[in-house]
């Protein structure tokens, strides 16, 4: 279990004052100026050594991305751009962020951006998020005010501007470059890839798109030493990160902890057990609605990092963990996730459009039961002719779920299918 000292959130649920005054005395902009003074290279190296892994779902290493930008100005600004469109259904940590330690994000934009030879961050977020909005304006004001940021930021001598930019809704925004289409004020559609953002990103500029989280670590990491983070967790998964646990638990809560704890301990000690206690699981899906649920017998010794849930064909995505009891129907749950995932397909590629909602017809039917078994396999080789062959990772998101469905419960699925034909049949 992480200690309290090795915390970097020190003010999730708000019981300190977010404001400036209150950051400040947390740690939040202490010296900034000698951070900056390790100059770009050193911190990029810093960054790598640290191990960290990008905390918005993808797990790309976060020094060797900011390695991408160019080093040399062909006239073209470089930019930073923070995702703040946490939309992945069970996740709410970066909310946390912004609404109660909006000075951490804003620390790591100046020093993230310094790296990158980016003169401003454009920070994107959720248009639902209006509480939250409203809390990074006041300290963006606040940022300014103290000349934390803007012309010679921070005492630095580097001048560097943040700007907050509102999305109207679209679960798709949180991809990089549908993002960067919607910052444009375009419709908000993926790019395809390359050019990558690095090269050909925000107005056509080098720009380097990366997650609430990620950024907001980033100060800790290089004020404390990037030896300090990569000796927690476990090899090529260090450090802290920050996990929501919902669902069928007896107190749902956002915490941070040390990655690879496990998933037994880590929803038993922060969110009070599973409803009717451990025996009682039926299913968790470690990281947010795109990866695969894993059962109960193989979360019984599950790690939560990225290697150990991708070795169980899971992933951590966003560490968003949602919790199912026995009580659940299973093929109900993943059949409402795929209704998300057709409804939020932009339906610019062909296997995502059409995919999305034939695979959702399908999973009603298994729900009602009014299918034929044969439908299952079928099933499965539509949702590999969408996996991987999409603009975007909507499509693999889109298939994810269903296959670890069928995957580990596909007795259930069969039996289903039977009783309604008995039934029928009677
Ligand atoms: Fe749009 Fe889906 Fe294609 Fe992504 S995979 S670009 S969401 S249609």
């Amino acid at each position: 279990m992480l200690k309290d000292q090795d915390r970097i959130f020190t003010n999730l649920y708000g019981i300190h004052d977010w404001k400036l005054a209150g950051a400040k005395s947390r740690g939040v902009w202490d010296n900034t100026k000698a951070l900056i003074e390790m100059g770009q290279d050193g911190i990029i190296d810093a960054m790598k050594e640290s191990g960290l892994r990008g905390r918005g779902g993808a797990g790309f290493p976060t020094g060797l991305k900011w390695s991408f930008m160019p080093k040399e100005s062909d006239g073209r600004p470089s930019y930073l751009v923070v995702n703040a469109d946490e939309s992945e259904p069970g996740t709410c940590k970066d909310r946390e962020i912004m609404r109660f330690d909006p000075h951490r994000l804003l620390e790591g934009c100046l020093v993230a951006g310094f790296a990158m030879r980016a003169v401003a961050a454009y920070i994107y977020i959720r248009g639902e998020f209006v509480q939250e909005a409203i809390n990074l304006e006041i300290a963006i004001q606040e940022a300014y005010d103290d000349g934390l940021i803007g012309k010679n930021a921070s005492g630095s001598g580097y001048d560097f501007d943040i700007y907050l930019h509102r999305g109207a809704g679209a679960y798709i925004c949180g991809e990089e470059t549908a993002l960067i289409e919607s910052l444009e004020g375009n419709k908000g559609q993926p790019r395809l890839k390359p050019p990558f953002p690095a090269n050909v990103g925000v107005w056509g500029c080098p720009s380097t798109v990366n997650n609430v989280e990620s950024i907001a670590v980033a100060p800790e990491i290089l004020r404390r030493g990037e030896g300090w983070f990569s000796g927690l967790g476990r090899p090529n998964n260090t450090g802290t990160k920050l996990f929501c646990i919902s669902g069928h638990v007896n107190k749902p809560c956002n915490v941070e902890e040390e990655m690879g704890i496990p998933l037994k301990e880590l929803i038993e000690k922060h969110a009070g057990g599973v409803r009717g206690g451990w025996d009682n699981l039926l299913a968790v899906i470690p990281g947010g609605s795109s990866v695969p649920l894993l059962p109960k017998d193989i979360c019984d010794d599950i790690l939560m990092d990225f290697d150990s849930l991708r070795d169980a064909q899971s992933g951590l995505g966003t560490a968003a963990v949602i919790v199912m009891d026995k009580s659940t129907d299973v093929i109900r749950a993943i059949e409402r996730l795929s209704h998300f995932y057709k409804h939020e397909s932009c339906g610019q590629c062909t296997p995502c459009r059409e995919g999305t909602g034939w695979m959702w017809r399908v999973m009603q039917r298994l729900v009602s039961g009014d299918a034929e078994v044969e439908e299952i396999d079928m099933l499965i080789n539509v949702s590999k002719r969408i996996e991987g062959h999409t603009i975007c990772a909507l499509g693999d998101a889109a298939a994810w779920p269903i296959q670890g469905l069928v995957r580990h419960f596909r007795p259930v699925i069969e039996e289903r299918i039977k009783s309604r034909k008995a039934s029928k049949a009677a």
